[in-house]
């Protein structure tokens, strides 16, 4: 028996791609299905992150004409990560497939996810194999966010974002997580089980533009390390600790000069650099605290993540 496959699809503002988006993956579930790759009741999830435009009306059509769509309506704008996990802890399947509305995660690649679940994998992260159509600076970006998430010691997939399949199982971990500020792509790693990799190529957006502006890439990048990392933190301590040391050393070096010579030169740009510096180095180190202790207070009040108005 195949699995029955739910594909989740989170939506904003996606009016002038969804149309094209519900075409191709008509096609690719009559080509899964007939391929006996999955069960005929499989079914594709919009999840519209509350939409100001015409996709919920969209979404509404697509299921009222064909069995194989369903939606899932959030009370109003939660943001990417929120409105994949409404999408993931609320569609039914064996297996659940995630990927984003645009078409820039090529839908052919869960053919290959599919197979790699079929050898028995409980997760397959789609990876990107080039970034050609990305823009210098997202490519910049995004790899250099990799990076420093390898260096602050998160467990994340390079050139993974949030296309991926998992099983009932892995879905049903994922549900005891209860955090508000949200990562997944954090968080699946620690669920475990085996895992398999399908590459595939990353296409230009279908239409629209980017839901994702550089406000937002950061804010997502600032909530992906202090959630996951406290090197941020340690990292402090330990630049204060060579400031300390540094200025006892200066200190010393001040001390046995003025005993040797007797002269000191009363310098304008050395008292007021460093004091300028320190005082930055200060401001950062607060600016970072404030972050973590900002996190801590947002997860203690427990809020819900979602809300959930219309199910189809
Ligand atoms: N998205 C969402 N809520 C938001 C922002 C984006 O559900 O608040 C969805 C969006 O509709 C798309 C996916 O998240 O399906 C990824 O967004 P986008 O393609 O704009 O990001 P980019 O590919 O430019 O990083
Ligand atoms: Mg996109």
């Amino acid at each position: 028996m195949p699995p029955r496959l739910g594909l989740v699809i989170p939506c904003y503002n996606e009016e002038e791609v969804l149309p094209e988006t519900q075409r191709q993956l008509r096609v690719l579930l009559d080509e899964l299905i007939a391929d006996a790759c999955i069960a005929p009741d499989s079914r594709v999830y919009f999840v519209d992150d509350g939409s100001r435009d015409r996709t919920w009306r969209q979404i509404e059509a697509f299921s009222a004409d064909d069995p194989n769509f369903g939606g899932i309506k959030l009370s109003r704008n939660c943001g990417h990560q929120r409105a994949l996990l409404a999408g993931l802890l609320s569609a039914e399947g064996d297996v659940i497939v995630s990927m984003d509305a645009d078409l820039q995660d090529d839908p052919r690649a869960i053919k290959g996810m599919l197979a790699a679940h079929a050898e028995g994998s409980d997760i397959v992260y789609g990876v990107r194999s080039s970034r050609t159509t990305d823009t210098a600076f997202k490519r910049l970006t995004a790899q250099g966010f990799y990076r420093l998430m390898t260096v602050m010691g998160v467990d994340v997939v390079f050139d993974h974002a949030d296309y991926r399949l998992m099983t009932r199982r892995a879905i049903e971990n994922l549900r005891e997580f209860d955090e508000v500020n949200l990562f997944l792509r954090g968080i699946i790693p620690l669920i475990g089980f085996k895992s398999a990799r399908v590459e595939y190529a990353r296409s230009e957006r279908f239409a629209g533009e980017s839901k994702y502006p550089l406000r937002k890439m950061l804010a997502f990048a600032i909530d992906g390390i202090t959630s996951f990392s406290v090197v941020p933190l340690r990292f402090i301590s330990g630049i204060g600790l060579a400031t300390c040391l540094v200025s006892l050393m200066m200190a010393g070096w001040i001390v046995i000069r003025a005993l040797a010579s007797g002269a000191t030169v009363p310098g304008w740009a050395s008292t007021v650099v460093p004091m300028y510096f320190l005082g930055g180095v200060q401001l950062l180190s607060i600016g970072i605290l404030g972050e973590y202790v900002a996190k801590s207070y947002l997860e203690t009040k427990r809020r819900p993540r979602f809300f959930i108005d219309k199910l189809l």
